[in-house]
């Protein structure tokens, strides 16, 4: 499925609401999550609407390998040097709230909120 009408993180992808964006291009959008965790908390998806990596396949090696290598590049370019967390939560039983795939990323000094 390219596009789900009913997901907010697709949305957010069509620009039909507003997000704090911290990358995009054709196949990535990252952006700061709403209730963040930690100093620094942002969410990178890919722009297909892929539920969660319980749904990922073969065809999905290339893009989630790229959001893994765009992580540490964001995390550098907002002043992130002591470290950083990464999670994606898959189903209900793995805390998944919004069923577009994202993996969160968190960083910044410590005491975090949670995490
Ligand atoms: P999950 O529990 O599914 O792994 O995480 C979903 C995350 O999406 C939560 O951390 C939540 O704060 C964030 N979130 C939910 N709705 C929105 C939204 O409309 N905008 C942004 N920026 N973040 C959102
Ligand atoms: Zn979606």
């Amino acid at each position: 499925m390219s596009a789900d009408p009913n997901c907010i993180f697709c949305k957010i992808v069509a620009g039909q609401i507003p997000s704090n964006k911290a990358y995009e291009d054709d196949e990535i959008l990252a952006f700061h999550d709403i209730n963040p965790w930690a100093p620094v908390h942002i969410l990178l998806i890919p722009k297909l609407h892929v539920v969660s990596m319980a749904d990922v396949g073969p065809e999905h090696a290339g893009v989630l390998g790229r959001m893994m290598v765009l992580a540490p590049q964001l995390m550098r370019a907002l002043g992130v040097t002591g470290g950083f967390r990464q999670v994606i939560n898959t189903g209900a039983d793995g805390g998944q709230e919004v069923m577009h795939l994202h993996l969160h990323t968190f960083g910044g000094p410590r005491p975090w909120k949670r995490g």
